[in-house]
């Protein structure tokens, strides 16, 4: 109990700061003494420094493992022990090996997965090389495939898996590189897919039931993006079929569609990031984004999102003429449809330090909105004010505006302005497009000096504008985010 209070008190036990480094077998070996012992159990070293006095084996035993690979002994002794959640505290890095990159030309004998891929080291990578690798194991009906990100804070939005037809993927976005693991499995393996995260360790594992109880020889046959650590921006789009399971109106031109994503698929597109559709129009593939919403605008903030993970809500405005979204308005009920891997560069980070929050929206621009607002009132408590400034072109193309006036009722943070182009004459509201005027009316800080972030999206020219018009206010351009494709 002691040990579980201090290792909960928020003391640095590492002496890192909680940075995690890479270590190399000779640092590890300067770290020998009661003093200052670091251990490596299973690729992981711990600082057990802080630990020694609380070890029902006493100090003797800790140091026989003291600068060395502890995880024979470890295993001999502690095997049960849940050493990662009991020592996670101590973590101070993993040890510096990098499996070998598989590339495009596989030579013979590292086509099969066996295990860890060689640990040796590509020409020229140091130390420091942030490449994720990735372990595998199994039990009697379980293939764990175990990967090593490197990376503190992962969380369900960075890990992307799908498993079809013996065909594995999985995804993982460190900032703006991904890392991925791509195998044709040896064995056949049941549709669901679980993903489990050690999110201070930013260890990853995926969980596959196999079909059958059979020992497996090896993981798979690696596949040609397999091992591959690059640019997001220079992965292909990966897409997998969804099924159509609901469509609703929600204006005269604008519809709902749910899509519900294959039992085999881990996948939840991040706030402010967009999915590409594609379908076969004439003969030809045409691919357009949008920008998953909710199901509906929660009123009570302090319940979870009400996104399952199962399927992906989008909101879209048929155009008479549109060429994708008249395809798409034929889709039946249980039909399928491409959608891609999310994409966009908006960082929730931007808004969690934000004490005023503007969004100005045009027409379906409402879409990134929606998760926005979500996250905003829910999640991040240094926020006084939260203003949607919407522009539409009559009162009937408004997205949600009852649930809008319900929750600007509701929450006393949130505030909406609805602006129309071309208003009837019933219309009490403000009239009018964008223009600078409007900008300095109900874009203004709270606070002389608070910190603020608008968020922008509509039509390109609307966002060219209204961007144009914000910086001739004053704003700076870190305070101004842009939806744009
Ligand atoms: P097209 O065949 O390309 O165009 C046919 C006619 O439709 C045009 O002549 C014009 O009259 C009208 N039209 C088409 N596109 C536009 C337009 N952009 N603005 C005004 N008139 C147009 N749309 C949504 O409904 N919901 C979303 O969540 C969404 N998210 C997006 C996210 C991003 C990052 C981007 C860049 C766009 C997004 N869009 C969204 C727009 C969407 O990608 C398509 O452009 C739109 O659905 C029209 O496609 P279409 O093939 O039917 O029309
Ligand atoms: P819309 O109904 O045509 O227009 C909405 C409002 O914006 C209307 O009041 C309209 O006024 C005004 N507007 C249009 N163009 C303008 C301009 N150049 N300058 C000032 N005001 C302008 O909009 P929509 O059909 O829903 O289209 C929404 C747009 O958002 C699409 O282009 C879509 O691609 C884009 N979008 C982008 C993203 C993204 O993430 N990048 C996401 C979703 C949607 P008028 O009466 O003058 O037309």
């Amino acid at each position: 109990m002691d040990w579980i209070r201090l290792s909960k008190s928020g003391k640095d036990l590492t002496g890192l700061k909680g940075r995690l480094i890479e270590v190399t077998e000779d640092e590890l070996a300067k770290h020998n003494t009661k003093e200052d012992c670091w251990i490596c159990i299973r690729g992981f070293v711990y600082n057990v420094t802080p630990y020694m006095e609380y070890h029902p084996g006493g100090e003797d035993e800790l140091m026989k493992a003291a600068g060395t690979d502890g995880t024979d002994l470890f295993d001999q002794v502690h095997r049960w022990v849940n050493y990662e959640s009991m020592l996670k505290e101590c973590l101070v890095g993993r040890m510096a090996v990098k499996p070998i990159a598989i590339s495009s030309t596989l030579s013979e004998d590292k086509k099969q997965l066996n295990g860890m891929l060689p640990e040796k080291k590509l020409p020229g990578a140091s130390a420091k090389d942030l490449t994720p690798s990735y372990n595998w194991f199994q039990t009697d009906s379980l293939i764990t495939i175990v990967i090593y990100t490197k990376q503190k804070g992962m969380n369900a939005e960075l890990v992307i898996v799908d498993c079809q037809d013996k065909r594995l993927r999985g995804e993982i976005i460190v900032d703006d590189h991904s890392y991925v693991v791509e195998v044709d499995l040896d064995h056949a393996v049941q549709d669901n897919v679980a993903v489990t995260f050690a999110e201070k360790v930013g260890k990853v594992e995926i969980i596959l039931k196999k079909k059958d109880n059979i020992h497996w020889k090896m993981l798979g046959q690696p596949l040609e993006s397999h091992n591959t650590f690059i640019k997001r921006m220079d992965r292909g789009l990966f897409y997998r079929k969804c099924k159509l399971v609901s469509k609703m109106e929600v204006t005269h031109d604008t519809k709902l569609f749910c899509l519900m994503l294959p039992k085999s698929t881990h996948l939840h597109v991040p706030t402010g990031q967009h999915v590409y559709l594609k379908q076969i129009i004439a003969g030809t593939e045409v691919v357009k984004p949008y920008t998953p919403v909710l199901p509906y605008l929660p009123l009570d903030f302090k319940q979870p999102s009400p996104s399952d993970g199962a399927h992906i809500y989008l909101m879209i405005k048929i155009y008479s003429c549109g060429l994708f979204t008249q395809a798409l308005d034929h889709l039946q009920i249980g039909d399928c449809i491409s959608v891609s891997n999310p994409e966009g560069n908006f960082k929730k980070s931007q808004v969690q330090t934000s004490e005023d929050l503007f969004l100005l929206a045009a027409g379906t621009g409402f879409t990134p909105m929606v998760k926005l607002l979500n996250f905003a009132l829910t999640e991040v408590s240094c926020l006084r004010t939260v203003k949607l400034i919407f522009f539409n072109k009559t009162e009937d193309d408004i997205l949600w505006r009852n649930q809008l006036e319900q929750l600007a009722l509701k929450d006393e943070r949130f505030e909406v302005q609805f602006i129309l182009s071309q208003p009837t004459k019933d219309w009490v509201g403000k009239e009018g497009k964008i223009s600078s005027s409007f900008l300095s009316e109900f874009v203004k800080r709270s606070r002389k000096d608070s910190k603020v972030l608008i968020c922008i999206c509509g039509p390109t020219l609307f966002t060219e504008q209204g961007v144009q018009y914000l910086k001739d206010l004053g704003y700076s351009q870190e305070e101004i985010y842009a939806f744009t494709a």
